[in-house]
């Protein structure tokens, strides 16, 4: 499903991923924690393209991410991406904001966009704020309005880029509750957080990376929360701080 093969970058002398690789099957939930500047937001954008890389391959169903023959378009309408700011337009209303990407993009018609919308809407729990801006809603309708726009372009894998630490505390269990859901109906997904009951929760999988930009585990949720592994040390001192 995604297949991340030595992946390297740099900004300018930095090296900011250095041979990261990692593959996620469908269905998969991973979710992606380490301290600030790891890699992470780096490594989640050079899935859908939004990042270059230097060296390495990613495969999103076969398809080569970063060969320049691929249509990029084409790859993001398959790769849903869900940012901490959610990144709605303001001046459209929610439905306008469901529609827009799947007629531009997918190039619906504006009717079967509407009604594809209204039910990722309804999957969301926001049918009643349809008609409503951006502005008028709090910041988890927002977020789970954002969702609801990314599962429209039907992806085959979502990604998050801590879809939850921009919020109100009181508004991150219903992000999370459909995060949820959407994992246990099947969803492929990338995810990153600090969210460690989302992990326990539903994670298949737990990565961990470090400064430097370096995968340090990728393993399996019940060992990578398990006080017994023998785990790196860095993984431990960063449970310890945030747990
Ligand atoms: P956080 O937890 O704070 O979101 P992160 O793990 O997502 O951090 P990244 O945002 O991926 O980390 O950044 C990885 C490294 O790349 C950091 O050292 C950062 O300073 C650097 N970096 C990110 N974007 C740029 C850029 N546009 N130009 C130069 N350096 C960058
Ligand atoms: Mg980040």
């Amino acid at each position: 499903m995604i297949e991340i093969k030595n992946v390297s970058k740099w900004y300018g002398p930095v090296q900011v991923l250095q041979n990261c690789s990692t593959t996620v099957q469908k269905g998969e939930v991973v979710v992606v924690c380490g301290p600030s500047g790891s890699g992470k937001s780096t490594l989640i954008k050079t899935v859908n393209g939004l990042e270059t890389i230097q060296g390495g391959t990613i495969l999103v169903e076969g398809l080569d991410v970063h060969s320049p023959k691929t249509k990029l378009p084409a790859l993001r309408a398959k790769v849903g991406m869900v940012f901490q700011h959610f990144e709605l337009f303001p001046h459209l209303s929610v439905t306008e904001n469901l529609v827009i990407a799947q007629v531009k993009v997918l190039g619906r018609s504006a009717v079967d966009a509407e009604q594809r919308g209204l039910r990722m809407l309804e999957r969301v729990g926001l049918m009643q704020h349809r008609h409503k801006y951006p502005g008028q809603l709090s910041g988890g309708q927002q977020q789970r309005v954002a969702i609801a726009r990314a599962l429209s372009m039907d992806p085959v894998v979502m990604l998050f880029d801590e879809p939850t630490s921009a919020l109100d505390p009181e508004m991150v269990g219903e992000v999370l509750d459909v995060m949820v859901r959407l994992a246990k109906e099947g969803m492929t997904m990338m995810v990153v957080t600090h969210e460690m009951g989302f992990a326990r929760k539903v994670a298949d999988r737990v990565i961990f990376m470090d400064v430097g930009g370096r995968i340090l585990a990728d393993c399996a949720k019940d060992e990578f929360f398990s006080p017994s592994s023998a785990r790196h040390p860095r993984t431990k001192d960063f449970l310890d701080r945030i747990l």
